[in-house]
């Protein structure tokens, strides 16, 4: 199509009003809070990009298929669409459901790993690492050298290293290698996707040493439509078919539903083998439930057995990453630095070079996000110095964009009000802690402004 207006790829049958408030009501909603963005309540946020995570609108071919959903103990026909819905993309031989992506991590990893292991994986999502370190297995990221600088342009800025990997696997030995993970797309990495080609390099190496090889498949339909536009030869080639030929390349896979599931809640576990399915199978009934649902309602599986595929959908792709690059490239246009390019589901604004004369340790995240929320009713997440400590490499603001949620005329609104506090940053200060939990202290942190 010629024209380059983006429209929504569907119209509005149900609407759900969103909260007006004044910015003084938001000034004293995050004072409430100790200026920590997940202590407010959600109906004081006009616009929430907090996570992309269970957030997006279902179709009306989901709602009517939570209609039909059969909630049979054992061997519901939900079941049964769900798990043809996902051998249908996903090709493997075991199909395991989860209440979440991460309680298929929990099964996978505590099966495979034991305390000296190392996994691999081109960034580990946070509950990938922790669930990882949980069994006293190392988790090592081996992103390319590109992902570490956030300015810079590469077209699959979610590769893994081969030779990292190769050298990791030549100095520890392939014995305590239980799996190599790609996570598609990089989510901690910015969203970014990894081609077709290094997909195939990690296969390689991994058959090589006999190696499984697993995905951290949960944006694996945006990846899907990035090795489309970005990657020679597969302009033809229809998402699904892309995304079947990269999965296929795997020995299994963990699943969040929650992204390109398109649903509300859920993820899955698969592998092709055997003997790990049964066992897999007996720790799912122990802790999640019988594995015909897997911790999950009838209902819920059906949402996903639809969304999955209505995520492979081109003209929803198109919306989806155009709207996210709209978004990263207006800002990028009027000197906003944030990480290149932009993503699938999110825009990372880097908050150190937004307000250069605060330093790391008195939170520019915060400061950013704050501010985002205070003049525009906007709520975003920071990545950066309160989240991971002195671990941090950078302070980022992720603006998460929920599927299928908000129009284009929220996106110009969030453009709008990022560039009323892109010109008013010198007047942004810091901010101190008054309380910090043991552990994922960013969940529940207290923060004050500093005096200055
Ligand atoms: C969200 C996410 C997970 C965990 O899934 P949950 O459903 O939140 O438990 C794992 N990996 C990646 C890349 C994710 O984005």
């Amino acid at each position: 199509m010629a024209f380059k207006t983006i429209i929504e790829p569907f119209r509005i049958k149900s609407v759900e009003p969103i909260a007006w408030t004044t910015r003084e009501e938001r000034v004293a909603h995050l004072a409430a809070a100790h200026h920590n963005l997940f202590l407010l309540p959600a109906d004081a946020i006009l616009i929430d990009l907090l996570t992309d995570s269970g957030t997006g609108a279902m179709s009306t071919h989901q709602w009517a298929g939570i209609m039909e959903g059969d909630e049979s103990y054992a061997g519901s026909p939900s079941w049964v669409r769900f798990r043809d819905s996902v051998q249908d993309i996903f090709g493997y031989a075991h199909v395991i459901p989860t209440h979440q992506g991460r309680a298929a991590e929990r099964i996978l990893f505590g099966i495979v790993c034991k305390p000296g292991d190392v996994v691999p994986n081109n960034t580990h999502f946070d509950t990938t690492r922790a669930n990882v370190e949980f069994t006293g297995a190392e988790a090592v990221d081996l992103p390319i050298a590109e992902a570490r600088e956030p300015g810079a342009e590469h077209p699959f800025k979610g590769n893994m290293d081969v030779a990292a990997l190769e050298a990791l696997i030549d100095r520890v030995g392939p014995g305590r290698i239980p799996l190599v993970m790609l996570t598609i797309t990089n989510n901690s990495g910015g969203g970014q996707p990894v081609s077709m080609a290094n997909a195939r390099a990690v296969q390689a190496v991994c058959r090589r040493h006999g190696i499984p090889l697993y995905f951290d498949a949960c944006r694996f339909a945006e990846n899907a439509y990035f090795v489309k536009l970005r990657e020679p030869g597969y302009a033809d080639q229809t998402p699904k078919a892309i995304a079947q030929a990269m999965l296929r390349l795997g020995d299994g896979c963990t699943m969040s539903a929650k992204k390109d599931g398109m649903a509300n809640i859920g993820g899955f576990l698969c592998t092709n083998d055997d003997a790990l399915a049964q066992q897999e199978e007996n720790l799912l009934i122990l802790t999640e439930g019988y594995p015909t649902y897997g911790g999950l309602a009838g209902r819920d599986l059906e949402a996903i057995a639809i969304g999955l595929q209505e995520a492979l959908h081109e003209d929803y792709l198109r919306y989806r990453i155009t709207a996210t690059r709209y978004l990263g490239d207006h800002l990028t246009a009027a000197g906003v630095p944030i990480v290149r390019p932009p993503g699938g589901h999110a825009i990372y604004i880097d908050a150190r070079a937004f307000l250069p004369h605060v330093p790391p340790e008195q939170f520019p995240g915060v400061s950013l996000g704050c501010a985002l929320y205070v003049e525009g009713g906007i709520r975003t997440v920071e990545i950066g110095t309160l989240m991971f400590k002195d671990a941090a490499r950078h302070d980022l603001v992720r603006l998460a964009i929920p599927r299928r949620v908000y129009t284009q005329s929220h996106i110009d609104y969030v453009v709008e009000v990022v560039l009323h506090v892109w010109a008013r940053r010198e007047r942004l200060g810091g901010y101190g802690l008054t309380y910090a939990a043991p552990f994922l202290r960013h969940f529940t942190a207290r923060l004050a402004p500093l005096k200055g």
